[in-house]
């Protein structure tokens, strides 16, 4: 195909595309691959500029329907350019520099190709869509979505419905702002939840969902859907003598209108640093986020720039990493784990997921397998999840698909697999004699936080157990040096540095001896829980189911899971075992009688003066209280240091009572009164 057919094909499936989304709400296409196909076009185009037509996509933005009355924008209304990378990001502001510069030509620095920085305001990129409100003498008069840029649909009594748009301003001036309409996550997931429920389709993502309801004929359906807005420009009178970006968005908040928060960088690394700090920031929101928004400050500046036919060159949308990625299945390894559960993990053709490369991605279990119909050679969605490897979300069958044959044997010992009853998923019951599963519980067992043994890497784990000197952590206590040094690649300083860590962990802490010995389903939270409950090991051995589920946090799956390891007879031997070889466990809770905190929970941000933020911690536990690393609407304080994280910021926005450290102090003197 020459190149004049490959841009006509390309704007033929943009526009297609553009119009499903932009007029109809209702996109085939993920964002990421809608910009893929404008990005090679926008490249073709400007490598052979005598193609370039003024109907192409590139030269215009979004899409208007019939539905609504049309009205001319007083002042045009333009997409934004973007940067997919911080590389791309630094060539935006070079480009900025080297035009402002051009316009001063008496200066030297023209000559030697060096401007002075020009400051910039930084902010999130809200997804959802724009519209443009007028004011006159302060009472809300029109409003308008982009459109087209030029001529947009009125949708002025839609927009009357939300509340985060003041009808009447704190002063009666004439103002025209433009701002993004979005769905509250939080909303949108109990929209899409109703839709099921009365049998209609469902929307693709916050956006959509946005977009679907302001574009309502009816405003009385746009009324019951929740939706809000942040301003994110304005046409300002010149006699009000705003002259640069950040302070029209000061003077907007005194108006009454609901400006995001935005940061003012004096060079593009503080505007990369920004959008750094957003990539995790922006997950703890509850709108969606598809960047970041830089601008430069100066109006003046941004005069001197002028547009493109699409966009300002004064400012350019950072686009954060994608966080779900297609890509081919070539092959599924089953692996085992120290439960001895069987994992399907699929080898993928590489790709980059949010900034990094990824090659393998989890698949949960068979019935997963069966439920998202996945085959070798498929085109797989993968995902970036909470855990260190990404799951696989879809897939898409190609001509070279062909099914997964499952494994009846387990692939390490090969023993016949059994399916537990009421578990999902597939056990190699060789618990005893499986390598898989004796490496597994011996990585476990000496991890951070189980009981902390530094220095022991998988190969090294892997040759104690080829070698069998090491076959259940208790053996990890019978270690010698002579052992020791015939391993690969370990020398005497090395040996002894790992006897020394063996011996360090002798001294242990009960709840996270209660961890190491891996029972199933229980974790590190609900271990700690088991140590506030129980004095000691033999106290634990001899709980009954009653005892245990009766413990607030330990489920039914949990008790019946302990009883059946303290019931196993080689359990209870290494366990003795250990003791008789030297480890000596200390129970921080014992002789605690004041829970007072119980059931509440806490969350340090910051530095703190008086102590550190581990001690902090720690004092709140041995008072019952949990100390979660993350705010969610069920922490109860936020304790917040010097240079507090986004955590000070979320917990605002959840209402969270904040302490400082004077009152986390009287809290812990038991001396706070509320
Ligand atoms: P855009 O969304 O990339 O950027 C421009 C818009 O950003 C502005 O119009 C404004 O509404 C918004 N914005 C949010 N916060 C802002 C802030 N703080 N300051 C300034 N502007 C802010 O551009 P676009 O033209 O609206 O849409 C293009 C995008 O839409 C594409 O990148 C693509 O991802 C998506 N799209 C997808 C399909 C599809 O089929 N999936 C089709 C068409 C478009």
């Amino acid at each position: 195909m020459d190149i004049q057919d490959r841009i006509l094909k390309l704007r033929k499936i943009i526009e297609l595309n553009s119009y499903k989304y932009y007029v109809e709400d209702n996109p085939e296409l993920e964002d990421w691959e809608y910009d893929k196909l404008f990005r090679e076009l926008k490249e073709l185009e400007e490598q052979n500029p005598s193609l370039i037509t003024p109907d192409s996509p590139t030269q215009r933005v979004g899409g208007i329907s019939e539905k609504f009355e049309q009205v001319a924008h007083k002042v045009r209304l333009y997409s934004l350019d973007n940067s997919n990378n911080y590389d791309e990001l630094r060539q935006w502001y070079q480009r900025v520099l080297k035009d402002v510069g051009e316009h001063k030509t008496t200066q030297l620095s023209l000559l030697e190709n060096t401007f002075d920085d020009i400051e910039l305001v930084s902010e999130l990129k809200i997804d959802g869509l724009a519209i443009s409100l007028i004011y006159e003498n302060g009472i809300f008069k029109r409003g308008l979505t982009r459109g087209d840029g030029v001529i947009g649909e009125d949708i002025t009594n839609n927009l009357k419905t939300i509340k985060a748009i003041p009808l009447k301003l704190f002063q009666a001036i004439d103002i025209e702002v433009r701002g993004e309409i979005y769905m509250p996550v939080s909303s949108f997931e109990k929209l899409n939840e109703n839709q099921i429920k009365n049998n209609q389709k469902t929307f693709a993502n916050p956006r959509n969902a946005a977009a679907g309801s302001i574009r309502q004929l009816d405003p009385k359906i746009t009324a019951m859907r929740d939706l809000s807005i942040f301003i994110y420009a304005a046409i300002i009178d010149k006699k009000y003598n705003v002259l640069t970006h950040s302070d029209a968005m000061d003077f907007c908040k005194k108006l009454g209108f609901k400006v995001n928060n935005y940061r003012k960088c004096q060079n593009i690394d503080e505007a990369i640093k920004f959008c750094s700090d957003m990539e995790e920031y922006r997950k703890t929101l509850n709108y969606a986020t598809d960047g970041v928004v830089i601008k430069v400050n100066s109006f003046a500046k941004q005069n001197e720039l002028g547009f493109t036919a699409r966009a300002p060159k004064w400012a350019t949308a950072f686009k954060f990493p994608p966080e779900e990625v297609w890509s081919t299945l070539n092959s599924v390894e089953f692996s085992v784990g120290r439960t001895g559960i069987i994992t399907p993990v699929a080898n993928i053709t590489p790709v980059n997921l949010s900034g990094s490369i990824v090659s393998r991605a989890s698949m949960y279990n068979f019935d997963e397998i069966k439920r998202l119909n996945i085959n070798l050679n498929d085109e797989v969605l993968i995902k970036k999840a909470a855990e260190i490897i990404p799951k696989v979300v879809k897939s898409r069958k190609t001509n070279k698909s062909t099914p997964i044959v499952l494994p009846t044997h387990c692939p390490c010992c090969n023993t016949k697999l059994v399916e537990v009853e009421n578990e999902v998923g597939i056990y190699c019951p060789n618990k005893e004699n499986c390598k898989a599963q004796i490496k597994g519980r011996l990585e476990y067992f000496v991890s951070k936080q189980a009981m902390d043994i530094d220095g022991f890497g998988e190969s090294i784990i892997e040759q104690l157990v080829e070698k069998k000197y090491v076959l259940k952590p208790s053996d990890l206590y019978k270690l010698t040096l002579e052992q020791l040094l015939t391993l690969d690649l370990i020398k005497d300083k090395s040996a002894n540095n790992l006897l020394n860590a063996i011996k360090n962990s002798k001294n242990c802490i009960f709840s996270k001896f209660i961890n190491a010995l891996g029972i199933r389903f229980v974790g590190k939270e609900s271990s700690d829980i088991l140590a506030q409950h129980f004095i000691d090991i033999n106290a634990l051995k001899q709980a009954t189911y009653e005892d245990l589920s009766s413990i607030e946090g330990i489920g039914v799956k949990m008790a019946e899971s302990i009883i059946k390891y303290f019931s196993d007879k080689t359990n209870l031997e290494m366990i003795d075992e250990m003791l008789r070889l030297g480890v000596k466990i200390k129970n921080k809770y014992n002789g605690i009688q004041d829970l007072r905190l119980k059931g509440k929970s806490f969350v340090i941000t910051g530095t703190l003066d008086t102590m550190s933020r581990e001690e902090a911690q720690a004092k709140l536990k041995e008072l019952g209280a949990k100390t979660p690393n993350s705010v969610s609407k069920n922490t109860n304080y936020v304790v917040v240091g010097a240079n507090p994280g986004s955590k000070a910021t979320k917990a605002q926005q959840l209402n969270i009572k904040i302490l400082n450290e004077d009152e986390l102090i009287s809290i812990l003197k038991g001396e706070y009164n509320e």
